[in-house]
Protein backbone atom coordinates (compact mmCIF):
# COMPACT_ATOMS: atom_id res chain seq x y z
CA UNK A 1 0.00 0.00 0.00
CA UNK A 2 1.21 3.55 -0.53
CA UNK A 3 2.99 4.47 2.14
CA UNK A 4 1.79 8.07 2.41
CA UNK A 5 -1.90 6.84 2.57
CA UNK A 6 -0.95 4.31 5.42
CA UNK A 7 0.43 7.11 7.42
CA UNK A 8 -2.90 8.97 6.95
CA UNK A 9 -4.99 6.21 7.92
CA UNK A 10 -3.24 5.53 11.20
CA UNK A 11 -3.34 8.64 12.20
CA UNK A 12 -6.97 8.78 11.23
CA UNK A 13 -7.74 5.82 13.31
CA UNK A 14 -5.51 7.06 16.17
CA UNK A 15 -7.52 10.40 15.71
CA UNK A 16 -10.88 8.08 16.39
CA UNK A 17 -9.03 6.46 18.88
CA UNK A 18 -8.36 9.53 21.05
CA UNK A 19 -11.72 10.63 20.76
CA UNK A 20 -13.08 7.81 22.31
CA UNK A 21 -15.14 6.53 19.45
CA UNK A 22 -13.40 3.92 17.90
CA UNK A 23 -15.70 0.64 17.75
CA UNK A 24 -14.29 -2.78 19.45
CA UNK A 25 -16.26 -5.73 18.41
CA UNK A 26 -17.23 -8.32 21.30
CA UNK A 27 -16.78 -11.61 20.07
CA UNK A 28 -19.41 -14.12 20.74
CA UNK A 29 -18.82 -18.08 20.95
CA UNK A 30 -22.85 -18.69 21.38
CA UNK A 31 -25.99 -18.10 19.38
CA UNK A 32 -27.47 -14.68 19.86
CA UNK A 33 -29.97 -15.21 22.97
CA UNK A 34 -30.59 -13.73 26.35
CA UNK A 35 -27.78 -16.01 27.89
CA UNK A 36 -24.26 -15.75 25.50
CA UNK A 37 -20.99 -16.37 26.11
CA UNK A 38 -18.32 -14.22 24.52
CA UNK A 39 -14.20 -15.25 23.43
CA UNK A 40 -12.87 -14.01 27.15
CA UNK A 41 -14.71 -17.15 28.12
CA UNK A 42 -17.56 -15.02 30.14
CA UNK A 43 -21.04 -15.69 30.52
CA UNK A 44 -23.19 -12.85 30.01
CA UNK A 45 -26.99 -11.38 30.24
CA UNK A 46 -27.46 -9.90 26.64
CA UNK A 47 -28.95 -6.48 27.00
CA UNK A 48 -28.17 -5.11 23.43
CA UNK A 49 -29.19 -6.83 20.94
CA UNK A 50 -32.38 -6.01 18.42
CA UNK A 51 -34.09 -9.57 19.26
CA UNK A 52 -37.09 -8.46 20.60
CA UNK A 53 -39.38 -12.12 20.60
CA UNK A 54 -36.74 -13.97 20.53
CA UNK A 55 -36.52 -15.41 17.15
CA UNK A 56 -32.84 -15.59 16.69
CA UNK A 57 -32.17 -18.66 18.06
CA UNK A 58 -35.80 -20.27 17.59
CA UNK A 59 -35.99 -23.73 16.69
CA UNK A 60 -39.38 -23.72 14.87
CA UNK A 61 -37.35 -20.69 12.83
CA UNK A 62 -33.76 -22.64 12.36
CA UNK A 63 -35.65 -25.54 11.02
CA UNK A 64 -37.48 -23.31 8.35
CA UNK A 65 -34.21 -22.23 7.25
CA UNK A 66 -32.62 -25.78 7.35
CA UNK A 67 -35.90 -26.48 5.19
CA UNK A 68 -35.48 -23.81 3.22
CA UNK A 69 -32.12 -24.98 2.73
CA UNK A 70 -33.39 -28.27 2.06
CA UNK A 71 -36.05 -27.66 -0.68
CA UNK A 72 -34.80 -24.39 -2.26
CA UNK A 73 -30.85 -24.88 -2.36
CA UNK A 74 -27.93 -22.56 -0.61
CA UNK A 75 -28.05 -19.81 -3.11
CA UNK A 76 -29.45 -18.36 -6.48
CA UNK A 77 -26.16 -16.64 -7.58
CA UNK A 78 -28.54 -14.43 -9.74
CA UNK A 79 -30.29 -11.22 -8.98
CA UNK A 80 -33.98 -11.48 -8.80
CA UNK A 81 -35.02 -10.11 -12.48
CA UNK A 82 -32.75 -12.97 -14.41
CA UNK A 83 -33.10 -15.88 -12.65
CA UNK A 84 -32.80 -15.19 -8.89
CA UNK A 85 -36.56 -15.74 -7.74
CA UNK A 86 -38.58 -18.96 -6.32
CA UNK A 87 -41.61 -18.91 -4.90
CA UNK A 88 -40.30 -18.41 -1.68
CA UNK A 89 -39.34 -14.99 -2.47
CA UNK A 90 -43.18 -14.43 -3.88
CA UNK A 91 -44.23 -15.89 -0.96
CA UNK A 92 -42.53 -13.69 1.58
CA UNK A 93 -43.38 -10.51 0.14
CA UNK A 94 -47.23 -11.42 0.57
CA UNK A 95 -46.85 -12.00 3.99
CA UNK A 96 -45.14 -9.14 4.91
CA UNK A 97 -47.19 -6.68 2.94
CA UNK A 98 -50.09 -8.29 4.36
CA UNK A 99 -48.42 -8.33 8.11
CA UNK A 100 -47.65 -4.29 7.63
CA UNK A 101 -51.21 -3.53 5.90
CA UNK A 102 -49.73 -2.79 2.71
CA UNK A 103 -50.79 -4.11 -1.14
CA UNK A 104 -47.35 -5.49 -2.09
CA UNK A 105 -44.05 -6.06 -0.95
CA UNK A 106 -40.37 -6.21 -2.40
CA UNK A 107 -37.57 -7.62 -1.01
CA UNK A 108 -33.97 -6.24 -0.68
CA UNK A 109 -30.92 -7.62 0.82
CA UNK A 110 -30.74 -5.52 3.86
CA UNK A 111 -33.23 -2.83 5.04
CA UNK A 112 -30.33 -0.36 4.27
CA UNK A 113 -30.61 -1.03 0.86
CA UNK A 114 -34.22 -1.00 1.07
CA UNK A 115 -33.85 3.04 2.06
CA UNK A 116 -31.14 3.30 -0.59
CA UNK A 117 -33.27 2.33 -3.35
CA UNK A 118 -36.80 3.51 -2.32
CA UNK A 119 -36.30 7.14 -3.20
CA UNK A 120 -34.33 7.66 -6.24
CA UNK A 121 -36.29 6.06 -8.74
CA UNK A 122 -39.95 7.10 -6.91
CA UNK A 123 -39.03 11.20 -6.96
CA UNK A 124 -36.80 13.81 -8.73
CA UNK A 125 -36.55 17.34 -8.62
CA UNK A 126 -39.63 18.61 -9.36
CA UNK A 127 -40.71 16.78 -5.23
CA UNK A 128 -39.24 17.10 -1.92
CA UNK A 129 -38.76 14.64 1.02
CA UNK A 130 -39.38 16.16 4.56
CA UNK A 131 -37.47 14.30 6.59
CA UNK A 132 -37.30 13.47 10.72
CA UNK A 133 -34.04 15.10 11.67
CA UNK A 134 -33.12 12.19 14.01
CA UNK A 135 -34.08 9.38 11.00
CA UNK A 136 -32.02 6.38 10.81
CA UNK A 137 -28.46 6.90 8.57
CA UNK A 138 -29.71 4.84 5.68
CA UNK A 139 -32.80 6.80 5.18
CA UNK A 140 -30.73 9.72 4.60
CA UNK A 141 -28.30 8.16 2.41
CA UNK A 142 -31.47 7.10 0.59
CA UNK A 143 -32.96 10.65 0.04
CA UNK A 144 -29.29 11.86 -0.34
CA UNK A 145 -29.13 9.88 -3.93
CA UNK A 146 -32.30 11.28 -5.25
CA UNK A 147 -32.41 14.71 -6.30
CA UNK A 148 -35.90 15.57 -4.93
CA UNK A 149 -35.75 18.90 -2.43
CA UNK A 150 -34.55 17.83 0.98
CA UNK A 151 -36.74 19.79 3.97
CA UNK A 152 -35.81 18.16 7.77
CA UNK A 153 -37.83 18.76 10.91
CA UNK A 154 -37.25 18.72 14.32
CA UNK A 155 -37.91 15.45 15.81
CA UNK A 156 -41.28 14.31 16.07
CA UNK A 157 -42.40 17.95 16.03
CA UNK A 158 -45.58 18.51 14.02
CA UNK A 159 -45.58 21.81 13.88
CA UNK A 160 -42.36 22.09 11.87
CA UNK A 161 -42.97 19.25 10.31
CA UNK A 162 -46.44 21.70 8.82
CA UNK A 163 -43.84 24.52 8.56
CA UNK A 164 -42.12 21.57 6.04
CA UNK A 165 -44.85 20.43 4.26
CA UNK A 166 -45.97 24.54 3.59
CA UNK A 167 -42.46 25.19 2.19
CA UNK A 168 -42.83 22.30 0.08
CA UNK A 169 -46.18 23.07 -1.05
CA UNK A 170 -44.61 24.11 -4.84
CA UNK A 171 -43.57 20.69 -5.61
CA UNK A 172 -44.51 17.94 -7.53
CA UNK A 173 -45.04 15.42 -4.89
CA UNK A 174 -44.19 15.69 -1.34
CA UNK A 175 -43.61 12.38 1.05
CA UNK A 176 -43.18 12.84 4.36
CA UNK A 177 -40.47 10.26 5.78
CA UNK A 178 -39.69 8.89 9.60
CA UNK A 179 -38.39 5.92 11.65
CA UNK A 180 -41.40 4.60 13.37
CA UNK A 181 -39.53 3.56 16.58
CA UNK A 182 -36.17 5.80 16.83
CA UNK A 183 -33.53 3.42 18.25
CA UNK A 184 -32.17 5.98 20.80
CA UNK A 185 -34.55 6.83 22.80
CA UNK A 186 -37.33 4.16 21.84
CA UNK A 187 -39.83 6.86 21.05
CA UNK A 188 -42.77 6.15 18.67
CA UNK A 189 -43.54 8.86 15.84
CA UNK A 190 -47.11 9.55 15.84
CA UNK A 191 -47.82 8.45 13.12
CA UNK A 192 -51.40 8.93 13.21
CA UNK A 193 -51.00 12.64 13.30
CA UNK A 194 -48.36 12.26 10.42
CA UNK A 195 -51.03 10.87 8.14
CA UNK A 196 -53.49 13.83 9.66
CA UNK A 197 -51.24 16.14 7.93
CA UNK A 198 -50.41 14.27 4.97
CA UNK A 199 -53.76 14.08 4.08
CA UNK A 200 -54.28 18.08 4.63
CA UNK A 201 -51.25 18.73 2.78
CA UNK A 202 -51.37 16.46 -0.37
CA UNK A 203 -48.13 14.45 0.84
CA UNK A 204 -47.03 10.83 1.01
CA UNK A 205 -46.14 9.09 4.05
CA UNK A 206 -43.11 6.80 4.53
CA UNK A 207 -42.04 4.79 7.84
CA UNK A 208 -39.18 2.67 8.49
CA UNK A 209 -40.49 0.00 10.69
CA UNK A 210 -37.06 -1.75 11.42
CA UNK A 211 -37.30 -1.60 15.01
CA UNK A 212 -41.28 -1.77 15.72
CA UNK A 213 -42.15 -4.39 12.97
CA UNK A 214 -42.98 -8.08 15.00
CA UNK A 215 -44.15 -6.12 17.86
CA UNK A 216 -45.34 -2.73 18.08
CA UNK A 217 -48.77 -2.65 18.54
CA UNK A 218 -51.35 -4.71 19.48
CA UNK A 219 -50.60 -8.10 17.10
CA UNK A 220 -46.78 -6.53 16.29
CA UNK A 221 -47.71 -4.87 12.76
CA UNK A 222 -45.60 -1.87 13.81
CA UNK A 223 -45.97 1.78 14.22
CA UNK A 224 -49.09 1.82 12.23
CA UNK A 225 -51.02 -0.62 14.40
CA UNK A 226 -49.78 1.01 17.17
CA UNK A 227 -51.48 4.33 16.73
CA UNK A 228 -54.85 2.82 14.52
CA UNK A 229 -53.75 4.13 11.18
CA UNK A 230 -52.88 0.31 9.64
CA UNK A 231 -52.95 0.32 6.07
CA UNK A 232 -53.07 4.20 5.86
CA UNK A 233 -48.86 4.48 5.58
CA UNK A 234 -47.89 4.91 2.00
CA UNK A 235 -44.62 3.18 2.17
CA UNK A 236 -43.24 0.99 4.75
CA UNK A 237 -39.63 -0.24 4.91
CA UNK A 238 -38.55 -3.08 7.21
CA UNK A 239 -36.35 -5.66 8.05
CA UNK A 240 -35.84 -8.88 8.92
CA UNK A 241 -32.36 -8.57 10.83
CA UNK A 242 -34.11 -7.53 14.10
CA UNK A 243 -37.58 -8.88 15.60
CA UNK A 244 -38.44 -11.37 12.67
CA UNK A 245 -35.68 -13.68 13.29
CA UNK A 246 -32.16 -11.15 13.15
CA UNK A 247 -30.60 -12.55 9.78
CA UNK A 248 -30.56 -10.38 7.62
CA UNK A 249 -32.98 -8.77 4.42
CA UNK A 250 -35.42 -5.85 3.93
CA UNK A 251 -38.49 -4.82 2.29
CA UNK A 252 -40.38 -1.85 1.14
CA UNK A 253 -44.49 -2.59 1.82
CA UNK A 254 -46.22 -0.36 -0.92
CA UNK A 255 -49.36 0.06 -3.29
CA UNK A 256 -48.42 -1.84 -5.92
CA UNK A 257 -48.05 0.61 -8.59
CA UNK A 258 -44.97 1.76 -6.07
CA UNK A 259 -43.44 -2.03 -5.60
CA UNK A 260 -43.48 -2.32 -9.62
CA UNK A 261 -41.64 0.94 -10.30
CA UNK A 262 -39.31 -0.16 -7.65
CA UNK A 263 -38.85 -3.46 -9.39
CA UNK A 264 -38.30 -1.72 -12.29
CA UNK A 265 -36.00 1.01 -11.55
CA UNK A 266 -34.43 0.53 -7.97
CA UNK A 267 -30.34 0.22 -7.94
CA UNK A 268 -30.12 -2.36 -4.91
CA UNK A 269 -32.75 -4.49 -5.94
CA UNK A 270 -31.47 -4.71 -9.84
CA UNK A 271 -28.10 -5.00 -9.13
CA UNK A 272 -27.43 -6.87 -6.31
CA UNK A 273 -28.21 -10.93 -5.35
CA UNK A 274 -31.27 -11.97 -3.56
CA UNK A 275 -32.10 -13.40 -0.68
CA UNK A 276 -30.83 -16.36 0.51
CA UNK A 277 -33.95 -18.95 0.18
CA UNK A 278 -32.71 -20.27 4.15
CA UNK A 279 -33.47 -16.53 5.15
CA UNK A 280 -36.35 -16.17 3.29
CA UNK A 281 -37.94 -19.30 4.10
CA UNK A 282 -37.14 -18.86 7.69
CA UNK A 283 -38.56 -15.27 7.48
CA UNK A 284 -41.89 -16.62 6.25
CA UNK A 285 -42.43 -19.15 9.25
CA UNK A 286 -41.19 -15.97 11.78
CA UNK A 287 -44.45 -13.72 10.21
CA UNK A 288 -46.96 -17.37 10.51
CA UNK A 289 -45.63 -17.48 13.89
CA UNK A 290 -46.09 -13.62 15.10
CA UNK A 291 -49.79 -14.05 13.18
CA UNK A 292 -50.53 -17.02 15.47
CA UNK A 293 -49.41 -15.63 18.67
CA UNK A 294 -52.07 -12.99 18.15
CA UNK A 295 -50.34 -10.63 19.93
CA UNK A 296 -48.60 -12.78 22.81
CA UNK A 297 -45.51 -11.64 22.07
CA UNK A 298 -46.61 -7.70 21.86
CA UNK A 299 -48.08 -8.22 25.30
CA UNK A 300 -45.39 -9.93 26.94
CA UNK A 301 -42.75 -7.74 26.07
CA UNK A 302 -44.68 -4.94 26.88
CA UNK A 303 -44.93 -6.22 30.04
CA UNK A 304 -41.72 -7.09 30.94
CA UNK A 305 -40.60 -3.52 29.42
CA UNK A 306 -43.12 -1.65 31.91
CA UNK A 307 -41.31 -3.59 34.56
CA UNK A 308 -38.48 -2.94 34.16
CA UNK A 309 -39.28 1.09 33.76
CA UNK A 310 -41.21 1.12 36.87
CA UNK A 311 -38.56 -0.70 39.18
CA UNK A 312 -35.73 1.75 37.65
CA UNK A 313 -37.74 4.66 38.28
CA UNK A 314 -37.98 3.01 42.17
CA UNK A 315 -34.26 2.63 42.06
CA UNK A 316 -33.90 6.37 41.02
CA UNK A 317 -32.77 6.12 37.79
CA UNK A 318 -33.94 8.50 34.95
CA UNK A 319 -35.47 6.41 32.98
CA UNK A 320 -38.34 8.21 30.62
CA UNK A 321 -41.65 6.67 30.02
CA UNK A 322 -42.46 4.32 27.37
CA UNK A 323 -43.83 2.57 25.37
CA UNK A 324 -41.14 0.12 23.77
CA UNK A 325 -38.64 -2.61 24.73
CA UNK A 326 -35.97 0.21 23.90
CA UNK A 327 -35.32 1.62 27.47
CA UNK A 328 -32.81 4.16 27.64
CA UNK A 329 -31.19 4.66 31.05
CA UNK A 330 -30.22 8.04 30.96
CA UNK A 331 -26.80 9.18 32.72
CA UNK A 332 -26.08 12.53 30.79
CA UNK A 333 -22.15 12.26 31.37
CA UNK A 334 -20.51 10.60 29.50
CA UNK A 335 -17.75 8.64 31.66
CA UNK A 336 -20.21 7.79 34.36
CA UNK A 337 -22.36 5.91 31.15
CA UNK A 338 -18.91 3.97 30.43
CA UNK A 339 -18.33 3.29 33.79
CA UNK A 340 -21.22 2.24 35.13
CA UNK A 341 -21.65 -0.45 31.82
CA UNK A 342 -17.95 -1.10 32.38
CA UNK A 343 -18.70 -2.24 35.92
CA UNK A 344 -22.41 -4.10 34.70
CA UNK A 345 -19.82 -6.04 32.65
CA UNK A 346 -18.03 -7.37 35.14
CA UNK A 347 -21.39 -8.36 36.75
CA UNK A 348 -22.16 -10.63 33.71
CA UNK A 349 -24.33 -8.32 31.93
CA UNK A 350 -24.14 -6.79 28.71
CA UNK A 351 -25.51 -3.39 27.99
CA UNK A 352 -23.63 -0.67 25.78
CA UNK A 353 -23.21 2.97 26.51
CA UNK A 354 -23.99 6.00 23.91
CA UNK A 355 -22.76 8.97 24.26
CA UNK A 356 -22.12 12.01 21.48
CA UNK A 357 -22.06 11.78 18.42
CA UNK A 358 -24.32 9.04 18.33
CA UNK A 359 -26.57 10.53 20.56
CA UNK A 360 -27.03 14.39 21.58
CA UNK A 361 -23.99 16.12 23.92
CA UNK A 362 -24.44 15.97 27.61
CA UNK A 363 -27.59 12.73 27.04
CA UNK A 364 -25.35 10.18 27.40
CA UNK A 365 -27.15 6.67 28.29
CA UNK A 366 -26.97 3.54 28.34
CA UNK A 367 -29.78 1.56 26.14
CA UNK A 368 -31.33 -1.44 27.72
CA UNK A 369 -32.91 -3.47 25.24
CA UNK A 370 -35.71 -6.35 26.81
CA UNK A 371 -36.24 -9.42 24.74
CA UNK A 372 -39.49 -11.83 25.31
CA UNK A 373 -37.01 -14.37 25.96
CA UNK A 374 -35.68 -12.80 29.12
CA UNK A 375 -36.95 -13.93 32.48
CA UNK A 376 -38.57 -11.70 35.52
CA UNK A 377 -35.35 -13.45 36.98
CA UNK A 378 -32.86 -11.82 34.08
CA UNK A 379 -34.70 -8.44 34.31
CA UNK A 380 -34.28 -8.77 38.23
CA UNK A 381 -30.40 -9.46 37.65
CA UNK A 382 -30.28 -6.45 35.40
CA UNK A 383 -31.95 -4.27 38.17
CA UNK A 384 -29.74 -5.43 41.05
CA UNK A 385 -26.66 -4.65 38.93
CA UNK A 386 -27.66 -1.45 38.22
CA UNK A 387 -28.10 -0.71 42.26
CA UNK A 388 -25.29 -1.95 42.61
CA UNK A 389 -22.99 -0.14 40.07
CA UNK A 390 -24.89 3.37 41.37
CA UNK A 391 -23.33 3.10 44.45
C1 LIG B 1 -31.52 -1.46 11.64
C2 LIG B 1 -32.17 -0.43 10.82
C3 LIG B 1 -32.01 -0.39 9.44
C4 LIG B 1 -31.09 -1.33 8.72
O1 LIG B 1 -31.62 -2.59 8.65
P1 LIG B 1 -30.70 -3.77 8.00
O2 LIG B 1 -31.70 -4.74 7.49
O3 LIG B 1 -29.87 -4.28 9.12
O4 LIG B 1 -29.90 -3.14 6.93
C5 LIG B 1 -32.72 0.55 8.73
N1 LIG B 1 -33.51 1.44 9.34
C6 LIG B 1 -33.68 1.46 10.68
C7 LIG B 1 -34.59 2.45 11.30
C8 LIG B 1 -33.00 0.53 11.46
O5 LIG B 1 -33.15 0.56 12.78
Amino acid sequence: MNSDFRDYLSEELNDIKGKKLYKNERVLTTPQGSHIETEDGKKVLNFCSNNYIGFANNDAIKKAAALGIEKWGFGLSSVRFICGTQSVHKQLEKDIAEFTGCEDAILYAACFDANGGVFEPLFDNNDAIISDELNHASIIDGIRLSKAKRIRYKHMDMADLKKGLIEAEDSRFRIICTDGVFSMDGDITPVDKICELAEKYNALVMVDDSHATGYIGKTGRGSAEYCGVLGKVDIITTTFGKALGGASGGAVCARKEIVEMLRQKSRPYLFSNTLPPAVASASVKALSLLKMSNGKYSSDLKNKSDYFRGRMKEQGFDVPDGETAIIPVMLYDESLAVRIAENLYENGIYVIPFSFPVVPKGKARIRVQISCEHTTNDINRLLEAFKQASR
